[in-house]
């Protein structure tokens, strides 16, 4: 499955129509001492998921492989891109009418989506493909001994949020929290070193851009790794994964909103001289799901509303409340030596 998974991954450079822009907040930025401006409540909100949006593969036997990627487009609206084997990729749309989606593409492409089945047809090919829950080679790794836990995860159980300041975010009873009140600060400072995460996106299908599942892991208060809902689109400096503003991830390697996805992040600080000037950039090497999509990538200063902060060699680091639903869970990381 992994396999597959990293495949589909990496056909996945898929053009996308998609627009993107900056929130006031993510453009401001704050002089030093000043509080970060507050992200504006966004103006799209959850939809209920019909169970149709996801990820799709062909079967074993079928004659003609592709993978597909459906993404939902708010109001029971459908983008489907479908990526033969060794072809190219091509986009179809469609409503849905009673749980059921009839797809049209620009270039005569038809299908259809019903009952967990994709059928499209593509000149005389014809592709039928099944909806496939993926779930991450690590989803819920345990911490190794050593590792310090910032948001243990026990299936059922509320989480402690004592590792956390302020410990405002809701905790839910499926072992995670979800963003609530502004955002959530380790208590503890740290410089290297390998974090783990788990995330998952609400459903937000009529969201464009920055206004979709957008929250962010704030490496040292400075440095925001990206996490949004990308799934399906072409990665660009400021989608998930992202080096916010700077480096795009090498490949679009998002699940869908509602699927537990896991970051993986070896967080080296930059390194100063006894003067305190510094003398190498701080670089991060961030596997998304299990595909490495951010490798030794140099971070050129600290990104979006903390480009005026000071670089440090210790810090907390922080969650970004985005005013979407994001929730985590399985938080832990190992402080690195050197
Ligand atoms: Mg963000």
């Amino acid at each position: 499955m992994l396999q597959r998974f990293t495949a589909v991954m990496l056909v996945g450079l898929l053009v996308s129509g998609t627009c993107v822009w900056l929130t006031a907040a993510e453009k401001a930025a704050p002089k030093a001492g000043e509080k970060a401006p507050k992200a504006p409540a966004p103006k799209v909100t959850e939809e209920p998921d019909e169970g149709i949006q996801g990820l799709y593969f062909s079967q074993a036997a079928a004659p003609a492989k592709a993978e597909a990627k459906v993404v939902g487009q708010g109001g029971g609206a459908y983008k489907v891109i479908l990526t033969p084997a060794g072809g190219t990729a091509v986009e179809l749309t469609g409503k849905s009418e009673g749980g059921k989606v009839a797809l049209t593409g620009t270039g005569g492409e038809s299908g259809t989506i019903a009952d967990k089945k994709l059928s499209v047809s593509v000149g005389d090919k014809k592709y039928e493909l099944a909806y496939t829950t993926v779930k991450p080679p690590n989803l819920g790794e345990k911490p190794p001994a050593g590792a310090i836990v910032l948001l243990a995860l026990e299936e059922g159980k509320k989480p402690s949020l004592d590792a956390w300041d302020p410990p405002s975010w809701t905790v839910l009873d499926d072992g995670s929290m979800q963003v609530s009140k502004g955002d959530i600060r380790t208590k503890q400072e740290f410089g290297d070193i390998k974090l783990h995460l788990e995330f998952r996106l609400p459903y937000e299908p009529a969201g464009r851009g920055q206004g979709r599942g957008n929250s962010g892991v704030y490496l040292m208060d400075r440095y925001e790794i990206q996490i949004l809902d990308s799934f399906g689109l072409e990665p660009k400096n400021n989608d998930c994964a992202a080096v916010y503003t700077q480096v795009a991830p090498k490949v679009n390697a998002c699940l869908p909103p509602g699927a537990w996805q896991t970051y993986d992040i070896t967080f080296h600080a930059p390194r100063f001289d006894a003067d305190g000037k510094k003398t190498k950039d701080a670089v991060v090497t961030v596997v998304q799901n299990g595909v490495t999509v951010q490798d030794q990538t140099v971070i050129k200063g600290p990104t979006g509303s903390a480009k005026s902060k000071p670089e440090v060699k210790k810090a907390p680091f922080h969650l970004q409340d985005h005013q979407h639903k994001v929730q985590y869970r399985n938080i832990w990381l190992v402080e690195l030596k050197d």
